[in-house]
């Protein structure tokens, strides 16, 4: 529809108003990524919506109980909301894998949980410039673990939390192999009594 087609300018204007309206109505989409921020004592969960975090939530499978008895310091224990229980879960889980590494010092990690691979690829993508198709990994230099909700599992989480303690705990940062056979080891002994030496 062309402009000159109306009788007066006021019209005209009144179109242009209108579509810069319905332009700026289709931003909105483009303009997704918007982090919501679920806090724990050791973690800063990013995630996109409350279906994301439900799902995380789902796919973490981890008893508070499973070989950290006596070491989760919760002082409340009572349950008083979904939230505090996945709280009470995620915390249990990382100082699970602070007692497999014999590493506990007080430290903060962020992760940022993408609905998919398409998202995960794509933070790839923007932080190398490079494409790549890693389930997930850690950058110390932002302290911060990038997964994707739709394929992950308490055994993964354990991994990459184990590269952030590793990385933080240490006053030299490990090579990449020893870190990885740190990290390894700890996803294969979540879920195992913990030995000690
Ligand atoms: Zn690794």
């Amino acid at each position: 529809m062309k402009l000159s087609g109306f009788k007066t300018p006021l019209k005209a204007a009144r179109l242009v108003i209108f579509t810069a309206g319905l332009v700026g109505l289709l931003w909105v989409p483009a303009m997704a990524d918007q982090w919501s921020v679920f806090d724990t004592k050791y973690l800063v969960i990013r995630y996109q919506s409350l279906e994301d975090l439900e799902e995380f939530d789902r796919r973490i499978e981890f008893e508070e109980s499973a070989g950290v008895s006596g070491f989760f310091t919760g002082s409340n224990t009572g349950e008083n909301t979904e939230g505090d229980r996945l709280k009470k879960k995620l915390d249990a889980l990382f100082e699970k894998v602070q007692l497999i590494l014999d590493m506990r010092k007080p430290i903060k990690i962020t992760v940022n949980l993408y609905p998919s691979a398409e998202a995960l690829h794509e933070a790839y993508f923007q932080i190398y410039k490079k494409p790549g198709k890693l389930r997930a990994w850690y950058i110390y230099e932002y302290n911060t673990i990038y997964m994707n909700v739709a394929d992950l599992k308490a055994g993964m989480l354990a991994h990459e939390c184990a590269h952030a303690i590793v990385d933080n705990f240490l006053s030299v940062r490990p090579p990449r192999a020893s870190s990885e056979i740190l990290a390894r080891y700890v996803d294969s002994a979540l879920y195992k009594e913990v030995k000690t030496y």
